[in-house]
């Protein structure tokens, strides 16, 4: 069998093309979306609309022990969420489908063919059981382990005699063993790889008749006339044997950009693939958790788009269409960084308010109906929640907190609870002048003309003065008697929305618990 010399056609650095480029989001269906993912997804979307190209979905499938079918919807969900829209992919379709790859399973059996054909590839017949017995063997020897490339020369007469005996086989590449391989890349420049020291013949073809990762990303990528790969940094080792592959066929390799990973909040070792406590504080990793948690798509868009990449030093709030425009590849920092989750809390709260009341209502209406265990219908025909928004929004970083923050305005007067009867007490009070405090500012609320929360205030603070009470200590108790809580919006405001009878009931059970104090 000849082996290929094989060239790297080394594409230069600066040599960006620069007409529309065609670039994918590839991702392997095999668990939620994490939040790195969507980073490389946003990154191929900004650069596909920054090049006026195309963003196309690929879902690489092909590693069906590891496949999970709710996945393949969650990954959808989070690019719809992040308004990363594409122009090509299993639900829309396009020129070059089908775009999920066991769909295409035919199409690379074809390439395969062509490859073992010019001696590039071969079929090699070791069984998984045959290879572990070949790395112990390896191991107590102390030397490397892998595949010892046994089956790269077999004779017709040998391989004639694996398949008459019903052996299951593969297709390895033939990685050449001397030589070398270069890479340039557009974010971390040139690597060069000592082909000796690549994975030994990797698996293209599995004995399942399904390609492997490597296989089939070179075969999709040419075949869909992908421009650019932008991809994690994790991937960038497997390069040097994809660039193998393109050789092999006399393909050129479209031009390859690895973004930095995101880092652990700690600062060491890649962002984790699950939610993590550290200190207290919870550090989300998947996108759907992002979302449960009431974060905006728009603040994530900003958020995201600042991870490897800057807008503006001096600018924090922009558009998704002023950071299209200014997209550039060669402004990627390779260097990678953990994510500030605190800038994330603070952009939310920025991007909430900066939303019209109409639109945060709609936002908040499905976590709070959800808290309320409401209908979304019922909530949004009450008018409270038009007279809550201007109340909350300035106290909102997320929008999971609207429940903490007016779910008592939805609640029967019954079903306020005190955690500890105690914190219905005034400052420096005991229950006995909690409930004289409670009692005064009753019946001046029943005999008020109007209540309003401008009418209440004044009458609270003047009430106040005339029981010689610190304004504190006689409006503590009504706060927490109406809300149940010891920190809420505006009291006055809030009793306005509650409505008279309804606040005086709240304090007439409120007096009832400090009497069993
Ligand atoms: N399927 C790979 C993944 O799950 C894609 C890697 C690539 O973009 O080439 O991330």
């Amino acid at each position: 069998m000849t082996i290929a010399t094989l060239s790297s056609p080394s594409l230069a650095a600066e040599n960006i093309h620069s007409g529309p480029a065609r670039v994918r989001f590839a991702p392997s269906p095999t668990g939620y979306l994490h939040l790195g993912g969507l980073r490389t997804a946003l990154f191929n979307w900004l650069y596909a609309r920054h090049t006026d190209g195309q963003f196309i979905l690929r879902i690489e499938d092909t590693d069906q022990t590891r496949f999970s079918a709710d996945s393949l919807e969650d990954i959808m969900r989070g690019l719809r969420w992040l308004g990363l829209n594409w122009d090509e992919g299993p639900d829309v379709g396009g020129p070059y489908g089908p775009y999920i790859q066991t769909e295409r399973a035919e199409l690379y059996q074809q390439y395969i063919e062509q490859l073992i054909a010019a001696g590039h590839a071969y079929r090699s017949y070791m069984t998984a059981d045959e290879l572990s017995a070949l790395r112990e063997e390896q191991k107590a020897k102390g030397v490397t382990q892998g595949y010892d490339r046994r089956d790269r020369n077999l004779t017709a007469q040998q391989i004639a005699a694996y398949e008459a005996e019903g052996r299951p086989s593969v297709v390895r590449l033939v990685v050449p063993i001397e030589g070398v391989t270069t890479i340039h890349d557009l974010i971390r420049g040139q690597t060069t790889w000592d082909n000796i020291n690549l994975p030994a013949d990797p698996v293209l073809m599995k004995s399942d008749g399904l390609p492997t990762y490597h296989f089939a990303v070179v075969v999709d990528d040419h075949l869909m006339q992908i421009t650019h790969i932008l991809r994690s940094d994790e991937w960038l080792s497997s390069t040097p044997i994809h660039q193998i592959i393109y050789d092999a066929f006399g393909w050129e390799m479209p031009q390859v950009a690895h973004l930095p990973v995101i880092l652990d909040p700690s600062g060491k070792g890649k962002m984790s693939k699950r939610k993590k406590v550290v200190a207290g504080k919870e550090y989300l990793a998947l996108v759907h958790e992002f979302i449960e948690a009431g974060y905006l798509p728009e603040a994530m868009h900003n958020f995201l788009t600042n991870i490897g990449w800057n807008f503006d030093a001096e600018r924090e709030i922009f558009e998704p269409e002023e950071a299209i425009a200014r997209f550039q590849l060669a402004d990627i920092n390779p260097a990678p960084a953990a994510l500030p989750y605190e800038k994330l809390d603070w952009l939310n709260g920025v991007y909430i308010r900066d939303l019209a009341p109409g639109a945060l209502k709609m936002r908040i209406a499905p976590f709070l109906s959800a808290a309320l265990g409401m209908t979304e219908a019922e909530l949004l025909a009450s008018p409270k929640l038009d007279a809550l928004i201007p109340l909350i929004r300035e106290r909102m970083k997320r929008l999971t907190d609207v429940a903490d923050l007016c779910d008592w305005a939805f609640m029967p007067a019954a079903e306020i609870s005190y955690a500890d009867p105690k914190m219905l007490l005034g400052k420096k009070l005991d229950a006995a002048q909690t409930i004289a405090a409670l009692q005064a500012g009753s019946q001046m609320m029943r005999e008020m003309p109007e209540f309003t929360s401008e009418a209440l205030e004044a009458a609270f603070r003047a009430k106040a003065d005339e029981l010689d009470l610190k304004a504190g200590s006689f409006f503590g108790p009504f706060r927490a008697a109406i809300t149940g809580k010891t920190v809420s919006p505006p009291l006055f405001e809030s009793m306005a929305v509650l409505g008279r009878a309804e606040v005086l009931a709240r304090v007439q059970n409120a007096i009832a618990v400090l009497r069993e104090i």
